[in-house]
């Protein structure tokens, strides 16, 4: 199954029609994700689920991996690997890597929070695979495909090249990917 992509945070239902499954939790009348994956909507069950997407297996060099950012700071992101695009190659191996501030876009970028933000999925191209793997979001397609405002922690909007929230009418700096908000899981 191919579904959207989903961070914890976004909000997928409301209570009156859906129930909480693996994933999703209820909170003042709507239906909230808690874990980054695959959403499910199954309708003969009335019940919202996050399927997680299957774990990375080695990654390699020049694979297209989705992760999700775990801590940021001066210099890079560290981010934690959710899976390898096209590959359903088995679970083993690293699941932490970096992306430096250096390899995160063609234009220069004072700050890796500038970028990126902790709970951002990210698409990124694997540089290196050891000691360490190390990402690159420097290509358009690369960059951030999901991510929350940091104030109200509303789904941000692609607009004009940049994020937008709706609820506090105000931008937030990212690298996006080229399909950012329309990404499916695969
Ligand atoms: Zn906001």
């Amino acid at each position: 199954m191919k579904g959207k992509l989903v961070i914890p945070g976004d909000v997928v239902a409301i209570a009156e029609e859906y129930s909480p499954g693996k994933g999703t939790y209820e909170m003042d009348g709507k239906i909230i994700v808690s874990e980054a994956g695959e959403l499910v909507m199954d309708s003969k069950t009335h019940t919202a689920v996050v399927q997680p997407i299957n774990p990375v297996a080695e990654p390699k060099k020049k694979d297209h991996v989705l992760a999700v950012i775990s801590d940021v700071r001066s210099s890079m992101a560290i981010c934690e690997l959710l899976s390898i695009e096209g590959t359903d190659r088995a679970v083993t191996g690293e699941r932490e890597a970096t992306l430096h501030v250096s390899t995160i876009s063609s234009q220069y970028v004072e700050s890796v929070g500038q970028a990126v933000r902790v709970g951002d999925v990210i698409r990124a191209e694997v540089i290196q695979s050891t000691p360490s793997v190390q990402l690159s979001t420097v290509n358009n397609h690369m960059g951030v495909l999901a991510a929350h405002c940091g104030r109200c922690r509303s789904v941000l909007i692609s607009k004009d090249r940049s994020l937008y929230c709706e609820e506090c009418e105000r931008f937030e700096k990212r690298k996006i990917a080229d399909d950012y908000g329309a990404a499916i899981v695969k």
